[in-house]
């Protein structure tokens, strides 16, 4: 069977509110499955987020910015209308517990519906990632938990930084 080069990239959109370890691990196994992996920073204006788009993008450059086959890109309304303009056709997700399966299915059943050309494919979670959430992530940062070893250092240096300056700040 003929392979198109687009059939080779795929779009990993997310949150990354903040990137965890978790995010690492799908987006290293997307690169050795794909030949291009393009981490989607979703724009959700209905989100309120503790780190704007920009700054994720900037985090998540820091964070993989020397991988030259890793594109940081961001993208708001329909991930299909986006994933058409970018001429991709898979949509990579990450599964972690039974929890995500339901939300993920109705998803991946909407994109199908409105764009049949689209692929939603599914990486389970790595064991030592499995319990890792961003909002997981944001609360224990916020009540001074110690996250480093569930996000990249510069994300954890931005979340330090963040919870930090809060706490200084008078109220
Ligand atoms: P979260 O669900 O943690 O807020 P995102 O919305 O940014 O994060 O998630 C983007 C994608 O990454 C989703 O498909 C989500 O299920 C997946 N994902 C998030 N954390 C993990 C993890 N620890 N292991 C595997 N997949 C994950």
């Amino acid at each position: 069977m003929a392979t198109s080069p687009s059939r080779s990239a795929a779009i990993y959109p997310g949150s990354f509110d903040p990137l965890t370890n978790g995010h690492i691990d799908i987006i290293k196994r997307g690169v050795a499955t794909f030949d291009r992996v393009i981490v989607a920073v979703a724009n959700n204006p209905q989100k309120s987020p503790l780190f704007t788009v920009p700054e994720r993008i900037a985090l998540a450059r820091k964070c993989l910015g020397d991988n030259e086959r890793v594109e940081i890109d961001t993208f708001d309304g329909l991930i299909v209308e986006y994933a058409q303009k970018k001429g991709v056709h898979v949509l990579l997700r990450g599964l972690r517990a039974v929890s995500d399966f339901e939300y993920e299915f109705q998803l991946a059943s909407m994109n199908r519906k409105l764009a049949k050309d689209v692929e939603t494919v599914f990486m389970m979670t790595s064991e030592e990632s499995f319990y890792l959430s961003s909002r997981l992530v944001r609360e224990v940062a916020s009540f001074g938990g110690n996250v480093s070893e569930m996000v990249p250092a510069p994300v954890y240096d931005a979340l330090t930084q963040r919870f930090h300056k809060k706490k200084a700040k008078p109220s």
